[in-house]
């Protein structure tokens, strides 16, 4: 089994090194991931420059590191390395669960190989005041639910989280809340207006969510879909439009 292995959080994470050791007890391993961090780039893709990678020494693997997003790493990985089975994104250093799907970096690189046909899983893990997760001790339940997911399978894309001490491991829904994209204004040492974007959810965490697994120190697992048509709204605006004939309007 061929498993490319990228990232958001840049080539030299220490989460991209624990996922390539546990991913090589599977198959061939070969990392591409971004120069520097791209954390909260979500899916955009470089159009307007050219991409070039260099081969770079990431433990015993084969990585080279890009000076593009994570989407870009997937996609010029993939075209570069023939025949590549599954893309690994992560392990991410911090959640991605509910909102933050919208914002990720990790998942979009597991999305691109969605995109190009293939299966991608996103892995991430939860960071405490700044503090680096124990990669060591999450090690074996990285390599169980990589067990569990590279055995077959025909689903394309996957969002996993891991709570810092995992006492379980749970199929979940993505948590929907609305959320407080808060701007917080501050001065730099230069007495200038600056501003930082932070996210808060606003609602209760919804019971079987991947945020709920994380309340309970349970491994979530969320498959994901590419085709965001929200198909009970469609049907109704369907039924609604007097105009529509077969969902289509005649001018
Ligand atoms: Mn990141």
């Amino acid at each position: 089994m061929r498993i490319l292995i990228a990232n958001d959080d840049g080539i030299y994470s220490p989460g991209i090194l624990a996922l390539a050791e546990v991913a090589a007890t599977f198959g061939e391993v070969r990392i591409v991931a971004p120069d520097v961090e791209q954390s909260s780039m979500g899916h955009a893709i470089t159009a307007s420059r050219p991409l070039h990678f260099r081969k770079t020494p990431i433990g015993d693997f084969e990585a080279y590191r890009v000076n593009g997003t994570p989407a870009d790493c997937v996609a010029l990985g993939c075209s570069l390395w023939e025949r590549v089975d599954v893309v690994l994104s992560g392990i991410n250093l911090g959640l991605n669960v509910g909102n933050d799907c919208w914002h990720s970096g990790t998942l979009a690189a597991a999305k691109q190989a969605a995109l190009l046909g293939l299966r991608g899983i996103a892995l991430s893990t939860r960071v405490d005041d700044g503090v680096e997760p124990d990669f060591d001790a999450l090690r074996p339940c990285v390599h169980e639910v990589l067990e569990e997911l590279l055995a077959g399978g025909d689903w394309p894309l996957l969002n996993v989280n891991f709570p810092a001490r995992p006492q379980g491991i749970r199929w979940a829904r993505q948590s929907v809340r609305h959320y407080r994209g808060q701007i917080s204004p501050q001065k730099d040492p230069m007495g200038r207006q600056h501003y930082w974007f932070g996210v808060r959810a606003v609602e209760e965490t919804e019971e079987d969510t991947d945020r709920w697994a994380m309340e309970n120190n349970l491994v979530s697992l969320t498959p994901l879909r590419l085709d965001l048509t929200d198909e009970s709204q469609l049907e109704e605006m369907r039924q609604k439009d007097a105009l529509s004939l077969h969902g289509h309007r005649n001018l």
